[in-house]
């Protein structure tokens, strides 16, 4: 009986059966009696164990749907979006009965709750602050994408401008402002690059005919004055038959001297003109040559030219432009060379992924361009910690990640401290105030199995470990 009170409240039929057969029980019903309730029983908790399943996979694709959507949401603050990504890829394969679900749906409902929050307060209490934040929050988006973009030299005044008026901006107005002038400079800058580029190729292509042209011109000529040459030589050769015939035919010395003196004179008229025109061909030939020579050095030195600008582009184009350390982009190359090299060695390589501690609340209280200084101070002190062979780069944000080849895990920890401990010692000012600053460190290595997603994972869980754990510290996770 007990046992079958504890399957109440499972399915109204159930709970009726069982009902019946509670009350049979207490009547004291035959067993013979009881067996037909038995079976009818069993045939509704075996339906009752079908349905579980589907609820129970129709309750993960619910939660993971709900938490995706969460995760797309704006404005999610740091923690609670480690948490659902924990929540996600990790606590909900881990669970095993559906009353585990319980504390994962209360905590996806608390990330929910989070998230309404930090919008309500983005949204402020009353109509107008709100706007005004919201501006405020959006036009440090704008500022921190613009500071991704290199800017050509000669606009850096312009850029400097509406950086400095981006940072001013708390209205839709000035901020509409600034974009339109941000998209300027950026559409000027790609159509003058496109220009120079039409500009090489047309140069180029002309060059290319030229040498063509010169080519063709040569090969011409050279055909002419091989022609002229051959009719030459069928000449001579049939002055020389001449002369052997009429050499044999002569009677007297006489006639034989004049005769050959007329043919030597013409054949020597004849071996001159030879001498000419091969001469001809010759001068033709090196004239042509250097006309070549001359082009393809030119061109050398145009393609050289535009190579050169190309590599400073993309040297440009993969340093970040606030703190100029290596940006995410540049590290993705690297960091897909590294695990290449480390899928052929299997040599030891560290991944360490480094966030400022409380970031948010240096630019709340001194403002962004107090944080920018910050960040830029933070890169130079993590650049001059690490080893030649090491490599930074600034994922984002106010995250770094560093990459150490050569450098097993368990040997990390030293040089990891020693970088916290770096950045903690730097005496920041603010408003005359000392500040201490932090960062959090999460590291892994390299292993088995690995994608270049997992361990990326698997260091940014670790930071999550350290960031949960107090903040300022390292974490490692194998
Ligand atoms: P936690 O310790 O959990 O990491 O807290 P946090 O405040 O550092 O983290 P959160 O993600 O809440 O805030 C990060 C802040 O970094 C928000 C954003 O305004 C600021 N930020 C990102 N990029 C820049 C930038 O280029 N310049 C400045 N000044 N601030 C930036
Ligand atoms: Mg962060
Ligand atoms: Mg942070």
């Amino acid at each position: 009986m007990r046992l079958s009170v504890g399957c109440k409240g499972l399915d109204v039929s159930l709970d009726n059966q069982l009902a019946k057969f509670r009350s049979a029980l207490t009547k004291g019903v035959d067993f013979e009696h009881l067996m037909p309730m038995i079976d009818q029983i069993s045939g509704l908790l075996k339906q009752q164990e079908a349905s579980f399943v589907t609820s129970e996979r129709d309750l993960v694709n619910s939660i993971l749907s709900a938490g995706k959507q969460l995760q797309k949401t704006k404005g999610l603050p740091d923690d609670s979006r480690r948490n659902l990504r924990h929540l996600l890829d990790h606590e909900i394969g881990n669970v095993k009965a559906l009353r585990d679900f319980i504390p994962l749906m209360e905590k996806l409902v608390d990330l929910y709750h989070q998230a309404l929050q930090a919008k309500l307060k983005a949204a402020g209490s009353d109509g107008s602050s709100s706007e005004t934040e919201q501006y405020v929050e959006l036009a440090r988006d704008l500022l921190a994408l613009s500071n991704e973009l290199m800017f050509d030299e000669d606009v850096s005044d312009e850029v400097k401008a509406v950086k400095n008026g981006i940072a001013l901006t708390d209205s839709a107005d000035k901020l509409l402002d600034a974009s339109i002038a941000i998209i300027r400079i950026v559409v000027k800058s790609i159509a003058r690059e496109r220009q120079t580029a039409q500009g090489f190729l047309i140069s180029l292509n002309q060059t290319l005919e030229e040498l063509n042209q010169s080519i063709v011109q040569t090969s011409e000529q050279s055909k002419s004055v091989n022609s002229a040459l051959q009719t030459l030589n069928s000449q001579i050769e049939s002055k020389i038959k001449n002369l052997s015939n009429a050499t044999q035919s002569a009677t007297s010395i006489v006639e034989l001297k004049a005769l050959v003196d007329d043919e030597l004179k013409s054949l020597s008229k004849d071996l001159v003109e030879r001498e000419r025109l091969e001469q001809l061909e010759k001068s033709a030939l090196i004239a042509s040559f250097e006309f070549i020579n001359e082009r393809v050095n030119q061109l050398e030195s145009k393609v050289n030219n535009y190579k050169k600008r190309l590599t400073e582009q993309r040297f440009r184009s993969l340093l970040d432009g606030l703190t100029k350390l290596p940006n995410r982009a540049a590290f993705d190359d690297k960091y897909n060379q590294e695990f290449h090299i480390y899928s052929t060695t299997k040599s030891d390589v560290t991944l360490v992924v480094i966030d400022v501690d409380h970031f948010k609340s240096i630019n709340d209280k001194y403002g962004h361009s107090a944080g920018d200084k910050t960040l830029q101070v933070i890169a130079r002190a993590l650049k001059m910690s690490i080893r030649k062979s090491d490599f930074i780069a600034r994922y984002g944000g106010e995250e770094f990640v560093l990459l150490m080849p050569g450098m097993p895990l368990e040997e990390a920890n030293g040089p990891l401290e020693k970088i916290r401990k770096t950045i903690k010692s730097i005496p920041f000012k603010f408003k005359d105030k000392e500040v201490e600053i932090t960062i959090s460190l999460g590291a892994t290595q390299l292993k088995e199995g690995d994608t270049p997603l997992t361990a990326f994972d698997r260091a940014d869980d670790a930071l999550y470990e350290a960031k949960n754990s107090g903040r300022d510290r390292v974490c490692l996770r194998q």
